[in-house]
């Protein structure tokens, strides 16, 4: 990258163009919060809190509980949680351990756990009691070593009146046969250990789950280098301060959550708030008891809490910036938000495969419109980042103005997918990733999304792949042609249609897809909308033709 670069003037004012990584490394970047921050709350739940030292010793512990049961170097620890201290207590452990963290959509029904698990054979399974069925059907085919099952309510006081699943209290469900409690396994090896770790740069830390062309789940290999340069980018782009809180808005399980809110709290030895999952409600509550400073999430969770009755014009004063990545923002989302609660929303754009963010909009800057396209801009490149536009025929790179394939180089990119050479050879190519997305630069630098390549479905930042969703419904008996699109939706941005052709003699109602494809899948996935047409349109080949759906 030549520093003559035009969006490096964009953001030179006082910043670097290039940042070095302060660790090479997850565990060092924990170890040096634990050092300086001891007793600093570390996780913040409810009305539970965690130091950063019991957050040591409690990861310390399970690590020792892993190693006991065999794990190793580079074994695999699935976590199927919400987002609960038990995630950042297990994810730590899974270091120290010197394992690889997989994390895995807690929405997951058992079709789609089966397929990660067997994709990556973990050692450990890591769940919540109240997710037994689901996890005792996907073991069947598909068991672990370990098998640790944990409360929600665990690291909550019990007069918490807003505790989510106080049902659970009254009736936890069955143990699955063969599990051990987190607790109960936290308390053997409670004062114990492990040995030191230490991890280069290109080693994997996290696998991150995304879908694909083919339907079948791919694992990113996130690098501890990846995530600490990713922490960082957070940290001084945003300039967010240490030991400034953090609200998990996002998902934990997803690359937002992992480097937005977990890798930047660890850098900033700050507190992280989590609350199990996003209600709005449950959020402007732990805005006002916990006083955030930073957080980011996809624009329907933002709209959301401007949308609902509790929020007043005051309620997000303790955020110092917001940002939203993930999904396509509409500009006037982000006036009415700026009118609601003086709050500029900052767009940044980032996939899974780009540990995050690639390119952001400057703190404090206002992203343009594009005139010829409409959209509001993502931002432009961050430190160390390359981003260029290439045609999607011959591959040519392509001037400002003009839009085509967009693609990635930074330390920031992925080492490949888990297992998956092919799917590693298509996306990366000299450390350029292919996105699938289509956008352009402007002559300053500022990209805009146009398009996509990729026949992936956007709704509300969850990513649903019509080829996956088309499988299930092939299973139905009466399907003849199923084709999957994603139509445009007030609030979700894209919804998931369907549309279906029968076999002969058969008849079937709306209502019965969407239950059908609801038992199988997770919640964001199961089409909203179902159309039934006698023949669907297809090439000449019988390739049948979803853009012409669409
Ligand atoms: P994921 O791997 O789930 O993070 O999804 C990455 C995809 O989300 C990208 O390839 C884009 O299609 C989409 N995306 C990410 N950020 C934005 C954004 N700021 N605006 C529009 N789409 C986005």
């Amino acid at each position: 990258m030549s520093d003559a670069a035009p969006w490096i003037k964009l953001y030179a004012e006082g910043q670097p163009a290039r940042i070095t990584a302060e660790y090479p490394n997850a565990l060092a970047m924990f170890e040096a919060a634990v050092q300086r921050a001891a007793e600093r709350p570390a996780l913040l739940y409810f009305d539970g809190s965690l130091s950063y030292a019991e957050l040591d010793r409690l990861s310390d512990a399970l690590a020792c509980g892993f190693i006991a049961r065999g794990v190793g170097r580079g074994d695999r620890v699935a976590l199927f949680l919400q987002n609960l201290p038990q995630f950042v207590i297990a994810l730590i452990a899974s270091w120290k351990a010197g394992a690889i963290a997989v994390s895995i959509n807690p929405m997951n029904r058992e079709r789609e756990l089966g397929l990660l698990l067997a994709d990556c054979q973990p050692k450990v399974l890591l769940c919540q009691d109240n997710a037994h069925e689901i996890v005792a059907a996907a073991l069947q085919t598909n068991p672990v070593e370990l098998l640790i099952t944990t409360s929600s309510l665990d690291f909550q006081q019990r007069d918490d009146a807003r505790v989510l699943d106080a049902r659970l209290r009254q009736s936890p469900p069955p143990r699955l046969p063969g599990s051990l409690d987190f607790r109960a396994l936290i308390e053997r090896h409670a004062g114990s250990q492990p040995p030191p770790q230490s991890f280069a740069p290109d080693d994997t830390a996290l696998l991150v789950y995304t879908s694909g062309t083919t339907g079948l789940p791919k694992g990113a290999m996130n690098t501890h280098g990846n995530l600490t340069f990713t922490a960082q980018v957070y940290r001084d782009w945003i300039k967010v301060r240490e030991g400034a809180p953090v609200l998990a808005i996002a998902p934990l399980f997803h690359i937002t959550g992992l480097i937005g809110h977990i890798g930047l709290s660890l850098l900033n030895a700050a507190p992280l708030i989590l609350c199990y999952r996003f209600e709005p409600g449950v959020m402007l509550d732990a805005l006002r008891e916990h006083q955030p400073e930073f957080t980011i999430g996809a624009i329907t969770a933002l709209i959301a809490l401007m949308n609902h009755p509790d929020a007043r014009s005051d309620s997000l004063a303790s955020l110092c910036a917001i940002y939203s990545g993930g999904a396509p923002i509409a500009l006037p989302v982000v006036e009415q938000f700026e009118a609601r609660f003086g709050l500029y929303i900052h767009n940044a754009y980032g996939l899974t495969e780009t540990t995050s963010p690639s390119t952001v909009t400057p703190l404090n800057r206002r992203g343009p419109v594009d005139p010829a396209f409409g959209a509001l801009s993502v931002g432009v490149p961050t430190f160390n980042t390359e981003v260029r536009i290439v045609d999607t025929e011959s591959g040519a790179t392509l001037g400002p103005g003009t839009a085509g394939e967009i693609m990635i180089r930074g330390p920031q990119v992925i080492a490949g997918y888990w297992n998956k050479p092919k799917e590693t050879a298509a996306a990366l190519n000299d450390g350029w990733l292919a996105t699938g997305d289509i956008g352009a630069l402007d002559a300053a630098g500022w990209l805009y999304l146009v398009d996509r390549k990729k026949d992936m479905i956007n709704a509300a930042g969850y990513k649903v792949w019509p080829r996956e969703v088309e499988d299930v419904l092939y299973a139905h008996p009466a399907v003849r042609e199923a084709a999957v699109v994603g139509v445009a939706d007030a609030y979700r941005g894209e919804t998931v249609k369907a549309v279906l052709s029968l076999k002969p003699g058969h008849t079937l109602a709306a209502e019965e897809v969407i239950a059908f494809c609801k038992a199988r899948m997770a919640a964001y996935k199961y089409p909203r909308i179902v159309e039934f047409l006698p023949e669907l349109p297809k090439t000449a080949t019988g390739k049948i033709l979803r853009r012409e759906l669409r």
